[in-house]
């Protein structure tokens, strides 16, 4: 077995007796992990290609499952625990799995299919065999399945290989010199790619340890970071902005950790600069689900001088802009993201249209972001291909307005979307979030904008408001936002 499920048992070789995961307190070796992923392995009535799903909060529960259906040949489902139950049900319509597996908080109820309930796993378990099982799994099985965030139109599962997620792993360790003794905080969800291929995975493949927290919690994160020693942490900009902002900030002893890794969303400038002044600087990435995901990766060393960009393409990816006519776009121009690599799925979960779409003919995945390179290469995400303001034939990029926005200490969070204009046909505003100590009034953040960006990119009207919609991982949402101001 080439693939995945294998991890455990190639780590226990080496170093059985290491850590692997810890959770509330308790600690699994690798040799446990190993053991008790054949155990389960041995137990799953599934096979090769069958879908194995699991809905529930980070556990080892989650863990030994996707290390298990990997042993077996068949694919990890994750489920985003967030979602309605028609969302979920939608889901499992789709991907069909032979088996459920439900974390300790939920019950299924309502869920169609089989299912195995918590109660019920450790039994499953031990009617196991830890006996070494050998699929023939290779890098071009599949080896997840994971649902997209979903802003944009229904959910489709993004069907990530072995060998994707094993190269993005490379990819990651080219850049992020992990060392055997990390100890890795994994409070991002392990349904979302980020968590479980930059955190988890290059984790185990290295014999460090994750610590599996149930949530993102800004006082639980300080007390592991001191108590624990952690030394790795993944999050979307807005939990190290929580961080930030939090009283214990100042007090913190932060001594421990090592790499910051921060991606998801481009990452404010004055966040960047809050951390470094406590000495710690964020190794930046850009990517998303399909690409498993890292696509740029922004490291230390240019995280200064190429403060704003995502950075320049992984080591065994390529990235290339590629304007609205199909041509490679110059250094200053704007185009849509392309990657190629071998960290690039092969396509959706039964929607070939989907995949026709989002795939060239040779390879190349098509992101759906605008992303501008300097002469060095280093690209600026600037915005969705769908989120772009054309106002009096000129563009706008929300990112670029909402950045601007956010070096104005007034500024807590805020949007920027597109409004009919008789105009100028579209306009931007500004909806902005204000921090609690602020007195000034919303003209006064928009003339901060003047002299920072071009006229054309001032919105036209700027409101507060008292919070923006947000998906399940923190991602703004502008199509209620658009909906609700008319746009
Ligand atoms: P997902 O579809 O949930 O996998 O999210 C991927 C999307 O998140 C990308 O297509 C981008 O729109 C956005 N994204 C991820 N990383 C960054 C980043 N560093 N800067 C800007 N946008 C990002
Ligand atoms: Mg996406």
């Amino acid at each position: 077995n080439q693939g995945i499920g294998s991890w455990p048992a190639r780590r226990a070789r080496m170093t059985p007796d290491r850590i692997a995961i810890s959770h509330r307190g308790r600690h699994h070796t690798y040799r446990d992990l190993r053991d008790r992923a054949y155990r389960l392995a041995s137990a799953l009535d599934v096979g090769r290609g069958d879908r194995v799903a699991f809905l529930g909060a980070n556990q080892p529960a989650s863990v030994e499952t996707f290390f298990a259906a990997g042993l077996r040949g068949a694919v990890f489902v994750p489920l985003n625990t967030r979602l309605a139950p028609p969302e979920l049900r939608f889901i499992l319509e789709d991907a069909e799995p032979a088996l459920l597996v439900l974390g300790e908080e939920h019950d299924g109820d309502g869920l169609p299919g089989r299912h195995l309930r918590a109660a019920d796993y450790e039994d499953l378990l031990a009617s196991g065999s830890p006996e070494p099982i050998d699929e023939p799994v290779g890098p071009d099985d599949g080896c997840l399945i994971m649902y997209t965030s979903g802003t944009t139109g229904r959910p489709k599962g993004a069907l990530l290989t072995h060998g994707n997620l094993t190269w993005n792993t490379v990819n990651l360790l080219v850049d992020v010199p992990l060392a055997h003794d990390e100890v890795t905080l994994v409070s991002a969800p392990l349904f979302h790619i980020a968590a479980l291929a930059q955190t988890l995975l290059p984790t185990v493949l290295k014999g460090g340890r994750a610590i599996l927290e149930p949530s993102f919690d800004v006082d639980r994160t300080f007390d592991l970071v001191e108590s624990e020693r952690v030394t790795v942490m993944f999050g979307v900009p807005s939990m190290f902005a929580f961080l930030a902002r939090s009283p214990r900030w100042a007090g913190a002893d932060l001594s421990s950790v090592r790499h910051l890794l921060c991606g998801g969303a481009p990452v404010p400038e004055p966040l960047i600069r809050t951390y470094q002044e406590r000495g710690l600087s964020f190794l930046q990435g850009y990517g998303m689900t399909e690409t498993s995901p890292g696509a740029l990766f922004l490291g230390p060393e240019y995280s200064v001088a190429k403060a704003g960009t995502a950075g320049v393409p992984c080591f065994f990816s390529d990235v290339r802009l590629v304007t609205s006519e199909g041509s490679p776009a110059a250094p200053g121009e704007p185009g849509e993201v392309y990657v190629q690599g071998p960290n690039v799925t092969p396509g959706y979960w039964r929607r070939p249209e989907a995949t026709a779409k989002a795939l060239t003919q040779d390879g190349w995945f098509r992101s759906g972001d605008v992303g501008i390179a300097d002469e060095d290469g280093y690209v600026r995400i600037t915005d969705r291909i769908t989120d772009v303001i054309i106002s009096g034939g000129e563009n706008i990029y929300p990112a670029e307005v909402e950045s601007a926005l956010y070096e104005h200490p007034a500024v807590a969070e805020c949007a920027v979307i597109g409004v009919p204009d008789e105009r100028w046909g579209e306009v931007g505003k500004a909806l902005v979030v204000p921090s609690p100590e602020t007195t000034a009034e919303p003209e006064e953040v928009l003339k901060h904008l003047h002299g920072r960006l071009a006229r054309y990119k001032i919105p036209k009207y700027l409101e507060f408001v008292a919070d923006l919609p947000k998906n399940s991982v923190g991602k703004l949402l502008k199509a209620p936002l658009r909906q609700l101001h008319g746009g």
